[in-house]
């Protein structure tokens, strides 16, 4: 039960004012298919796990390497950057915390569109900054001009955008980086799964900041690491505002273990998209409209009503997200799961739609 103490007044005003960010549901224990939350519908490489036991060692005693040094040669070396470029996180959300910290003050401005991931409105707030918040076009472009907005301080782009899965071309983003007199966070949690990367982008637009994440691509949602690719300049700035011990000696090693198995990751995003490619044709002939998706989801508006439906798929333990944004229809995301769990939910919709 709450309790009932009156403790709230304790509290800075501007945190007992803010939403929390909700995550996607986590359902414990029992049978159900999971598409909510974009995790990977395969096991982790062999090679991950292998990494992973040796970790768990005497070595446990001591604290890991405080910027994760062989994690971040193999990441350099894999991007083709230096290792003075990459900053761990204890999962993506930590290196976008880290940012934000690092060029978001009390007052300031940062900027995103919408509809896109919720994560960036929390994390300005809890800096007490002001968010500047740009819609999409109809067909998922964005008003560069708009994002630019005198006093902006950091500008946000997830690329591929979630929801949509929509991804700006490469040229595009380094158009909006030279428009921008402020740092350009291009987060590449589903880069994996695009046609193309803006990491290429960081050397001649040292505005442009890169995020990866191994929750997505790697399947490794539970393991929490992710990192960035910047010039050496920024990240040696967010090395003082991270925690000392930001990414455990166990992750580090599973994440370097991961990078370095790019043969597993190919094999995995090839039957992803293959099976999204499904997905999105079954949703569209159920009468939705599904975006052009570059990720591991789909985005379905326009057909049959979302909450309905999500609840009826929820009833039968198929979680899908249902997303509502201000202005705009709610919708529904939904996972790439394995072809055998795409079957099943486009057979269950067949029924109840
Ligand atoms: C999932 C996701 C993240 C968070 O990734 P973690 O590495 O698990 O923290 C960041 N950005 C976007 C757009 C995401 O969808």
């Amino acid at each position: 039960m709450a309790s009932t103490a009156d403790t709230r007044r304790f509290v800075l005003p501007y945190i007992a004012a803010m939403e929390g960010y909700v995550p996607g549901e986590q359902p414990q224990g029992g049978s159900f298919i999971k598409l909510n939350t974009n995790e990977n519908p395969y096991p982790p490489s062999p090679r991950v796990k292998e990494a992973l036991v040796g970790a768990v060692s005497d070595r446990l005693r001591l604290y890991p390497d405080p910027t994760g040094l062989a994690f971040r040669q193999t990441a350099a070396a894999l991007h083709g950057v230096e290792p003075d470029m990459i900053l761990a996180g204890n999962g993506s959300d930590d290196v976008l915390t880290i940012l934000t910290r690092t060029f978001v003050g009390k007052g300031d401005l940062a900027a995103y569109p919408t509809p896109s991931y919720l994560l960036y409105s929390t994390l300005i707030s809890l800096q007490d900054g002001r968010a500047h918040i740009v819609p999409f076009t109809d067909d998922w472009r964005l008003d560069f001009d708009a994002l630019a907005a005198p006093g902006v301080k950091l500008v946000y782009l997830a690329n591929p955008n979630s929801p949509s899965g929509t991804a700006l071309p490469a040229a595009e983003v380094a158009k909006l980086a030279a428009r921008l007199d402020c740092p350009l966070v291009v987060d590449e949690a589903y880069g994996d799964f695009a046609r193309e990367n803006c990491i290429k982008l960081v050397k001649d637009h040292p505005n442009v900041i890169v995020t990866r994440s191994f929750s997505k691509g790697y399947s490794l949602a539970g393991l929490r690491l992710g990192y960035l690719i910047a010039d050496a300049s920024i990240v040696a700035e967010l090395n003082k505002v991270k925690d000392s011990y930001n990414c455990d000696a166990i992750s580090l090693a599973g994440g370097k273990a991961a990078l370095e198995d790019q043969g597993y990751l190919n094999e995995t995003r090839s039957k992803i998209i293959a099976t999204r490619d499904r997905l999105a044709a079954g949703l569209c002939k159920l009468g939705w409209d599904v975006t052009d998706s570059q990720a591991n989801f789909v985005w379905a508006t326009g057909g049959p009503p979302a909450e309905p439906t999500f609840q009826e798929l929820k009833r039968r333990s198929i979680f899908v997200r249902l997303m509502r944004y201000p202005g705009y229809e709610p919708g529904l995301r939904v996972s790439v799961g394995t072809d055998a769990e795409i079957d099943r939910l486009l057979e269950v919709l067949r029924e109840i739609v």
